[in-house]
């Protein structure tokens, strides 16, 4: 039986192309052609000053972190439900992870919440925008203004999405990107930080390459840094995909229009929003249902699964990982964040791969529109 994938990219003749021209010219006097427009483009596209490329996004957060000064004795605020990535680099330099909810409707950074989780410690706050959702960046910028408090706005699942005209990845202090092989723009691996600040730019630059002043050629390091650069190979990979940037994005918004056709009238059962003044660029489909339906992500995964439908859990709240068992923010989390816990343990990622067909589309939501009313149905009979 051929599986229906979760996810997976879109390779024209164009990326074959620059990749191989990469593989051959991309040295000698032509040496750091591709990042350059690679970087270039992307800022274009995106609508900042200055892109800088990065071998994933994990290392975009953590150059963002340590080039905004962050460390031990620092506070840094995340929403609940996320990729670890989003909050990983936080330990990396030693500061304090604080998650706070979700918004129960656009699956982002709650501002509210945000508001309440700070204190004279906060230094940065990292809003994420979940499978191409959009935050209310109005009011969390606003409230990281008046406590001037950093953002790094954790664009990896929303290249492409809008918020008032402006572009994911654009209304930080840094944006961060991740290229891997599942996001809407790939580069096998691969990341971008995106900034306007002049400042932080010229101090990324010389965090990512052990500390050696943009242009150096002296091998005369200022500082222990990182080493945490894109190779040209790769970058051509991306910069074929940037080109592609608005084909891209219009085939996940298709996608997301056949899910909406299909699902969209099914009582008890949500999907991705597109909140005041956003436009999303979708990366993945994603089903969420009320808990009254009887049925969990892992249970309805494993039936899906049977018929050949892979899919990815709504990723589950940070606070209830092992990985931050023994983290006391994490233990305020569990107790407070009704909106992560009402949404986390009944929501899926569709497939939403840029292979899916239009009558796939339809096989999957008539799986998923059976299941659930089996569920809601047994749900009945034993009440
Ligand atoms: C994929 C992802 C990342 C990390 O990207 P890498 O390139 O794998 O490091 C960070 N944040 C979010 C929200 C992601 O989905």
């Amino acid at each position: 039986m051929k599986r229906i994938p979760v996810a997976g990219p879109w390779i024209t003749e164009r990326e074959v192309q620059y990749v191989a021209d990469a593989a051959a010219h991309d040295w000698y006097e032509q040496a750091g052609t591709y990042c350059r427009r690679f970087e270039r483009a992307f800022a274009d596209y995106v609508g900042s000053r200055h892109a800088v490329s990065v071998p994933h996004c994990t290392a975009a957060i953590h150059l963002s972190l340590a080039a905004l000064g962050v460390g031990p004795g620092d506070e840094v605020i995340v929403p609940d439900v996320t990729w670890i990535a989003s909050a990983a680099p936080i330990k990396y330099v030693g500061a304090e992870t604080v998650f706070a909810d979700i918004d129960p409707v656009s699956w982002c950074l709650s501002a509210e919440s945000f508001e309440h989780r700070i204190t004279a410690r906060t230094k940065a706050v990292i809003p994420v925008e979940l499978y191409g959702n959009l935050p209310d960046m109005d009011a969390i910028r606003a409230l990281a203004d008046k406590h001037q408090i950093a953002v790094i706005e954790d664009a990896a699942e929303a290249f492409g999405s809008t918020y008032r005209g402006r572009r994911a990845g654009s209304m930080g202090d840094t944006g961060v990107f991740s290229f891997h092989g599942s996001k809407t723009l790939t580069t096998g691996e691969g990341g971008m930080l995106v900034t306007d600040r002049d400042d932080l730019h010229q101090r990324v630059l010389s965090l990512r390459d052990h500390g050696r002043p943009p242009g150096d050629t002296g091998f005369y390091n200022q500082e222990v840094a990182f080493k945490y650069r894109l190779s040209g190979v790769q970058a051509a990979l991306g910069l074929a995909q940037v080109e592609r940037g608005d084909e891209l994005v219009a085939r996940k918004r298709e996608i997301f229009s056949w899910y909406q056709e299909e699902l969209g009238d099914l009582p008890g059962v949500s999907l991705n929003a597109e909140t005041a003044g956003a436009v999303n660029s979708y990366w993945m489909t994603t089903v969420v249902w009320d808990a009254a339906l009887g049925v969990s992500k892992v249970e309805l995964a494993a039936q899906l699964r049977e018929r050949g439908i892979d899919t990815r859990p709504f990723f589950y709240p940070l606070s209830s990982l092992p990985a931050y068992q023994n983290s006391p923010h994490a233990a305020i989390a569990r107790q407070q964040h009704h909106a992560a816990y009402r949404v986390s343990p009944h929501g899926l990622n569709l497939p939403s791969s840029f292979r899916l067909t239009r009558d796939e589309a339809s096989v999957v939501a008539g799986h998923l529109r059976h299941l659930l009313q089996q569920a809601s149905a047994a749900d009945r009979s034993a009440a």
